[in-house]
C-alpha cells in the first residue's frame, strides 16, 4: 500500500458516502503516484509551473466534480470537492491550489452561465481540455472588488475589455477566465456597477506576465494577467450586466473559502504526521520526545486544531450539498482551517528545534506553502468582520462587505 494510503476517520463518516470514500481513495493514489514525484523538482525550480498536474487531474474528470451531469460532469457536489483538494494538499499544497483555483471559476460558470453558454464550456471543462481562472483581484485595488479599476465598454455586439489583475490562480495555463470588470457609470451603485466576462486566453489583447515563484506553492501558476481594448462578444458576459460583483462574491463564499481551507487542512494533516512521527523516533532519557509531559501536552493542541478545523471544514462543505445557504459557516472553515495550520506548523517547528531548520526538511515547505492560504477568497480581517457582524442585532452601518 503506498505510504499516504489514510482511510476516512471515523469522525467524517457522517459526511461520506460510499462515492465519497472511492473518491478519497482516488486521490489518494493519484497523489501518490502522480504528485510526490514531482514535489522535490517543483521545490527547487522557481522559474517553473506545473501544466502537466493540472491536465492529469482534468483527465480524471476532477475539474468537472460539482459540474452537473447533464454538461457532463460528475455531479458529486461540494464534500466530494473537498475530498479531491484535501488528499491531493497532503502530499502538495501547490497541487491542490491548481484544482482549487480552477473549480471557483467553474462554480461561477455553473451558477450564472447561461445554457448556451454551459453547453459550450462546461463539457470541455468536465473532459479536462479547459482550465479556468477567475480574475478579480487587481494591482492598485488589491481584494476591494469596489475599487476595481478595469473598464468594459459596450461596442455594439461587443464589449471591449482593458486593466490589469494580480494574483490570479492558473492564469499561465487557463484557456478561459473569468474577468470582472467595470461597467457602470459614476450614478451607479456600486453594486451594480461590475460586470463578470468569459474572456478566453487565445484573444488578441491578453496577456500573461512570466511566472516568477512565491515565498511557497512552488510549481502553482500564479500572477498578472493584462487586458488591452480585449474585444469579447456580448454572450459572453458571465451572469447579467451588473452582476459582477455577486458573481465575485458568491462563487467566492462557495467555492473560494471551502477550497482554501481544504489546502489548508492538506498541509495541516502533514504538519500533524510530521510531528509524531519526529517526537516518537527522537530518544530522550529512557524513552522519547513524546514521553516527555510537556511535549505531549503540546502535540494535544496541535491534534485539537487539526480536528477542530477538520470538521468545520466538512461540516461546511456538507451544508452546501445540502442546499443550506450558509455563508458564515464557509468563512468559519477557512479562517479556522489556515489560523490553526499556520500555529501548528509554528508548534511543530518549535518541538523540532534546530532540526526542523534545515532547508530541505519537510516542514520548510509546510510553513512557506500554509502564508499562501490567508489572502486569497477573503483575508482573515473581512472573515472576522463577517464573523462579528453575524452575531451583532444592528447591522453595522460602515464598512466593507464580505
Ligand atoms: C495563493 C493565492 C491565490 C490567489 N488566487 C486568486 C485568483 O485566482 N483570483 C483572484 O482574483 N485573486 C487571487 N488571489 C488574490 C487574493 O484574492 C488577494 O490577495 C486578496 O483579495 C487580498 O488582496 P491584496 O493581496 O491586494 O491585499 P489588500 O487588498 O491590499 O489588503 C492588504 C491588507 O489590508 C487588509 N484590508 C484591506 N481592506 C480592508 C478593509 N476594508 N477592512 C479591513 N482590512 C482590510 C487586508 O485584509 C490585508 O490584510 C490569490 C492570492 C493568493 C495568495
Amino acid at each position: 500500500m503506498p505510504a499516504t494510503r489514510t482511510p476516512p476517520p471515523e469522525t467524517l463518516r457522517p459526511y461520506l458516502t460510499t462515492r465519497h470514500e472511492l473518491l478519497w481513495e482516488e486521490a489518494e493514489l493519484f497523489a501518490d503516484q502522480y504528485v510526490a514525484p514531482r514535489v522535490p523538482r517543483l521545490e527547487h525550480s522557481t522559474s517553473k509551473f506545473d501544466r502537466r498536474l493540472a491536465q492529469l487531474m482534468g483527465d480524471r474528470g476532477w475539474f468537472g466534480v460539482t459540474v452537473p451531469a447533464a454538461y457532463s460532469g460528475l455531479e458529486v457536489g461540494h464534500v466530494a470537492k473537498t475530498i479531491l483538494i484535501h488528499r491531493v494538499s497532503v502530499v502538495s499544497a501547490a497541487a491542490g491550489a491548481i484544482l482549487q483555483a480552477t473549480l471557483i471559476p467553474v462554480g461561477a460558470l455553473d451558477e450564472f452561465g447561461t445554457h448556451e453558454q454551459k453547453k459550450r464550456w462546461l463539457p470541455q471543462v468536465a473532459g479536462g481540455s479547459v482550465l479556468m481562472s477567475i480574475a478579480v483581484t487587481e494591482p492598485v485595488a488589491g481584494g476591494h472588488i469596489g475599487g476595481i479599476e478595469t473598464v468594459a465598454e459596450r461596442d455594439g455586439d461587443e464589449w471591449v475589455i482593458t486593466g490589469s489583475k494580480a494574483h490570479i490562480g492558473n492564469v499561465h495555463i487557463a484557456d478561459l477566465h473569468v474577468v470582472v470588470a467595470r461597467t457602470g457609470t459614476e450614478g451607479d451603485s456600486p453594486s451594480k456597477a461590475l460586470t463578470a466576462f468569459l474572456v478566453t486566453s487565445d484573444l488578441m489583447g491578453v496577456s500573461v506576465t512570466p511566472y516568477r515563484a512565491g515565498h511557497g506553492l512552488r510549481g502553482f501558476s500564479a500572477g498578472r494577467l493584462d487586458l488591452d481594448h480585449v474585444r469579447v462578444p456580448a454572450d459572453q458576459v458571465l451572469g447579467e450586466v451588473g452582476q459582477g460583483m455577486e458573481v465575485a462574491q458568491r462563487s467566492s463564499i462557495r467555492y473560494g473559502r471551502p477550497n482554501l481551507a481544504a489546502v489548508s487542512l492538506g498541509i495541516h494533516e502533514t504538519v500533524l504526521n510530521l510531528t509524531v512521527g519526529y517526537l516518537e523516533e527522537r530518544d530522550r532519557y529512557d524513552g522519547t520526545l513524546i514521553d516527555l509531559p510537556v511535549v505531549l501536552d503540546r502535540l494535544g493542541d496541535i491534534v485539537h486544531q487539526f480536528h477542530s478545523a477538520r470538521v468545520l471544514l466538512y461540516h461546511a462543505a456538507c451544508l452546501l450539498d445540502h442546499g443550506i445557504n450558509t455563508v458564515t459557516e464557509p468563512i468559519n472553515a477557512k479562517y479556522a482551517n489556515h489560523k490553526w495550520a499556520k500555529e501548528s506548523a509554528q508548534d511543530s517547528m518549535e518541538l523540532h528545534a534546530a532540526n526542523g531548520l534545515a532547508l530541505d526538511y519537510p516542514l520548510q515547505r509546510l510553513i512557506r506553502d500554509i502564508q499562501h492560504t490567508y489572502a486569497p477568497a477573503g483575508t482573515g480581517e473581512f472573515q472576522r468582520i463577517h464573523l462579528a457582524r453575524s452575531v451583532l442585532s444592528v447591522a453595522s452601518a460602515a464598512g466593507p462587505s464580505t
